[in-house]
């Protein structure tokens, strides 16, 4: 089907009350951002609805990327024709063909905003059903739950069609909770968390501590390509990248086998809030999940939140290993995310961290680095990149190496 309007309805919002334009507006912006690559597409914000008319720009991937911005509910792709019955009956005849199924069953659903247009609701539906009726052999009306639903509407500018209603990722508008930092690493669980923070209205910015020489180019273009896959829920989404080589070997070479994992989260977490103070962020998300591995214990939290009060949040910390992977393989980070490229804990994990790890200790060992001047020095070195959707690192990555070859 030609479709000519994507009628977008909004999600959550409408129970926020005075908030509401405040939300509305931030949809409609962050709508826009997913749909930059159409340039003819005009999108008209409602109170109600959100209208994409698409001036001939393709439907289907205009709604896939629909399909990725939070605080829509579903959308329909609709077709607009002049107020004219014959228009209305032969465009809701091919609507209705288009996608009947043997077996299925339909009703006609209009409204009007328009009063003075020659047929009324009752009418309307009357007219279109027997005229569907009559031209898709098979199929009977019902009331109740019918597979297909044509929705009718009357308007001033013209009367609109449509059949289909796809589900929204739901969720609240990027941008509408604040700020927040994800420590995002190249594992499966980071991304994951950053994709619940962003669908709970969070603009994340991406916090990535890599080790260079002891990480390769390629375990940052891996985070970077995650935050690539992010990107089209916020439009764009900075990367900051942290040097953590010298606060490694630091920590390796002065603080007990035991507490290096300890320790090591620490600095990551102090460093994390420092950007998050300098980029007026609100909260810290990361990935752990409760007994997934040795720093994710309770008493490992304990240990390693002890020097912030900002909040943490930890959207996946309850779930199983497998619900997570769920989430990975929907958003596509799944297969990027088990790349094996090694990043910078990995490399300097010990053998056997301890699972519980006793705060007094901790304090007392992590005295003997300096931390204040090995944190000036990291943060003197970071690089922030705004990464947006459909960017790619490791295969431009692979193209430069085959170059040198
Ligand atoms: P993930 O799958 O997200 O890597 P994980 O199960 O491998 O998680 P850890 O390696 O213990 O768990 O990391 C716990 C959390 O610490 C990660 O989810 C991430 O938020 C943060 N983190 C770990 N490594 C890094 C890193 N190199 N840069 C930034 N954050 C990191
Ligand atoms: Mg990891």
């Amino acid at each position: 089907m030609e479709y000519t309007e994507i009628m977008v309805r909004y999600g959550e919002l409408s129970t926020k009350g005075k908030n509401r334009r405040s939300f509305i507006d931030r949809l409609y912006s962050n709508t826009r951002k997913a749909l930059h690559r159409f340039p003819a597409l005009e999108i008209h914000a409602r109170r109600d609805r959100l209208h994409v008319v698409l001036h001939g720009e393709d439907s289907a991937a205009v709604m896939k990327r629909l399909g990725q911005v939070f605080g829509i509910q579903n959308f329909s792709p609709s077709i607009r024709v002049e107020r004219d019955m014959d228009q209305v009956r032969a465009t809701a005849i091919a609507m209705i063909k288009e996608q009947y199924q043997p077996g299925d069953t339909f009703k006609v659903n209009t409204r009007r905003s328009d009063h003075n247009f020659e047929l009324d609701t009752n009418e309307m539906n009357a007219e279109l059903g027997g005229v569907i009726l009559d031209n898709v052999p098979g199929i009977t009306v019902r009331v109740h739950k019918p597979e297909i639903t044509l929705r009718v509407e009357v308007r001033l500018d013209g009367i609109y069609l449509s059949s289909r209603t796809i589900q929204g990722a739901g969720g609240l508008p990027v941008g509408t909770a604040g700020r927040g930092m994800l420590m995002l690493s190249g594992g499966i669980d980071s991304p994951v968390a950053g994709y619940l923070a962003m669908k709970r209205g969070v603009a994340i910015q991406m916090v990535h501590f890599f080790s260079p020489p002891y990480t390769s180019a390629k375990a940052l273009a891996k985070a970077k390509e995650l935050t690539s896959k992010l990107a089209p829920y916020a439009g764009s989404i900075q990367f900051i990248e942290v040097p953590f080589t010298h606060i490694q070997e630091e920590i390796k070479n002065k603080v007990p086998e035991g507490y290096l994992m300890t320790v090591q989260r620490r600095l990551m977490l102090r460093l994390t809030d420092k950007i998050r103070e300098q980029q007026r962020g609100l909260a810290i998300f990361n990935g752990e999940a409760l007994g997934q591995v040795a720093s994710q214990t309770m008493e490992s939290m304990v240990a390693i939140n002890d020097v912030t009060t900002t909040p943490i949040l930890r959207p996946v910390v309850s779930m199983d290993k497998n619900e997570i992977i769920k989430i990975a393989e929907e958003i596509d980070t799944f297969n990027l995310s088990i790349m094996p490229f090694e990043d910078c804990c990995t490399i300097f994990a010990p053998p056997a961290p301890k699972t519980r790890p006793n705060l007094e200790k901790t304090r007392a060992y992590e005295k003997f680095i300096d931390v204040e001047g090995l944190m000036a020095e990291a943060l003197a070195g970071i690089k922030m990149t705004e990464i947006k959707a459909d960017e790619e690192f490791l295969s431009q990555d692979q193209t430069e190496i085959a170059s040198l070859l």
